[in-house]
């Protein structure tokens, strides 16, 4: 083997190496990404879940309020399962491994004191959650 060879070889290795590089740092992007839209998928269900409750409860219907949420829950799924595809099933374990340290099981909730904001549509109450005013529907 001349110089030249090895010398092209140990060239060869350091582009390698400054793409390896990179791709991690592409990954962890797009792993933190994942993590944020689990965080946004799992609040829009407890919002899903709180809704459906106080509508059961109430013998209510608001089923167009209720589709927001879940189309929203769809395309929050269809982002996270986009992003999940650009990752090694090893490397989409390791966002799992870290949503589940990250999310705290259940925060405790002021019972009373939940509407602290008004919608900017109709001025209606509505929970620091809420991703949607209960009464008019629009997008908080
Ligand atoms: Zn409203």
């Amino acid at each position: 083997m001349d110089f030249n060879k090895i010398k092209e070889m140990g060239l060869e290795y350091a582009e390698k190496g400054k793409n390896a590089a990179l791709d991690l740092a592409e990954k962890g992007k797009t792993q933190a990404l994942i993590v944020s839209e689990q965080g946004k998928l799992l609040k829009a269900q407890r919002q899903l879940g709180a809704l459906v409750y106080s509508l059961a409860k109430g013998k209510e219907e608001n089923q167009p309020l209720v589709d927001k949420y879940i189309e929203m829950i769809d395309s929050i799924e269809q982002e996270i399962a986009r992003l999940k595809a650009s990752l090694t099933p090893a490397e989409a374990a390791e966002v799992d491994y870290v949503v589940h340290e990250d999310v705290p099981a259940e925060e405790p909730e002021a019972p009373a004191a939940e509407a602290h904001k008004s919608c900017p549509q109709c001025g209606a109450p509505v929970s620091d959650d809420a991703l949607f005013c209960n009464k008019c529907g629009a997008q908080l």
